[in-house]
């Protein structure tokens, strides 16, 4: 390697070293989290407390997989191209790749070039077979409504982490009301309701986001506020922004596959 690669390679490899000694994980009942970032708002739980219990295991039927989309839906990838999705870091070409109907993540995060507001949102996706690594490392990506407030994916089979960050969570917020997730390798549906959060002029908040979440058929956001914008090892937090944002999909380092994806803008419910 070329000094002038090897140093900036050095520099990565210092900078992961001092992330995890500065940020010490810790393992209960075989489930690594955090116990030293701030509580939630409930005062029991630290953020990515892996105390916190396990979201209990639900065992799905069968509900919307390929479901064909509505007739006002506007659809976001029918397994021919991403041609309605962009890199979300650079705004250009996405580096995900699509072949046999199926896109499947790489390189990084990707968002619609439409904007959306209100909604209702179908989605299916695959975890990649075998699985590989453990707890946050297991086919990770997540569904970014308005780019910012994150819906786990993850392979949650066999595959304890954290409970605010299972499949389903609000990422670092609400842990899911179950683990419905299917094997990797089989497909599973997200659909997915969504009311944005409104501002006052000032900036401040009116009203909270919420979301309905059901993953292969099973409940696991029941209309459940969202307390800001989903990050790591911190609580959410609102920021003002605009009342439509796009839906984005995450790249996090694993290769996660989706199909079928639509969505219907619907009108406004809880406009204040
Ligand atoms: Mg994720």
């Amino acid at each position: 390697m070329k000094l002038n690669l090897l140093v900036p390679a050095l520099a990565a490899l210092t900078l992961v070293s001092a992330h995890a000694a500065n940020y010490p994980e810790v393992t209960i009942d075989g489930v690594a989290g955090f116990q030293d970032t701030p509580l939630q708002p409930d005062g029991k739980w630290h953020v990515h407390d892996p105390a916190r219990p396990q979201p209990p295991v639900v065992t799905p039927g069968t509900f919307s997989e390929q479901a064909t989309p509505p007739s006002d839906a506007t659809v976001l990838f029918d397994g021919k191209d991403l041609s309605q999705w962009v890199d979300k870091g650079s705004g250009g070409p996405v580096a995900w790749t699509v072949a046999d109907g199926v896109a499947t993540s790489a390189k990084g995060d990707i968002q619609t070039t439409n904007q959306f507001g209100d909604l209702q949102l179908h989605l299916e996706f695959r975890e990649p077979t075998p699985p590989r690594g453990d707890g946050q490392s297991r086919g990770n990506s997540g569904v970014f409504l308005m780019g910012l407030y994150e819906i786990q994916v993850l392979d949650c089979y066999n595959n304890k982490t954290y409970a605010d960050g299972a499949t389903g969570g609000i990422y670092g917020q609400h842990p899911a009301l179950a683990n419905a997730c299917r094997p990797p390798g089989e497909w599973q549906t997200y659909d997915i309701i969504f009311n944005v959060p409104h501002f006052a002029d000032d900036g401040s908040l009116v009203s909270p986001g919420y979301v309905t979440v059901i993953l292969n058929g099973v409940l696991l956001q029941n209309h459940q506020a969202i307390r800001g914008e989903t990050n790591w090892r911190v609580p959410g937090e609102y920021k003002q922004h605009r009342s439509t944002g796009p839906l984005a999909l995450q790249y996090h380092n694993n290769s996660v596959s989706f199909r079928n994806i639509w969505v219907r803008p619907i009108p406004l419910v809880n406009d204040p």
